[in-house]
């Protein structure tokens, strides 16, 4: 799944500030759980999701391999 433009819920503000995130892949299940009436755009000056992170990093090796290997 693709990695996306930033995005994060318009309820993040409601959890203490270590707890807010942003979401960057499409391939996360806790950012594709976010209703698109929440959604906003951009990363709300909080931390990249983990999960987002890890299939960010995923997705790059994934490209770098397919790149090299046909
Ligand atoms: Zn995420």
């Amino acid at each position: 799944m693709p990695q996306v433009a930033p995005f994060h819920s318009a309820g993040e503000e409601d959890k203490p500030g270590q707890r807010r995130m942003f979401h960057s892949n499409d391939a996360c299940a806790t950012g594709s759980a976010i209703p698109a009436a929440e959604r906003r755009e951009g990363n709300g000056g909080y931390r990249q999701c983990v999960d987002c992170s890890r299939q960010n990093e995923i997705d790059a090796l994934r490209a770098s391999a397919t790149g090299g290997a046909r």
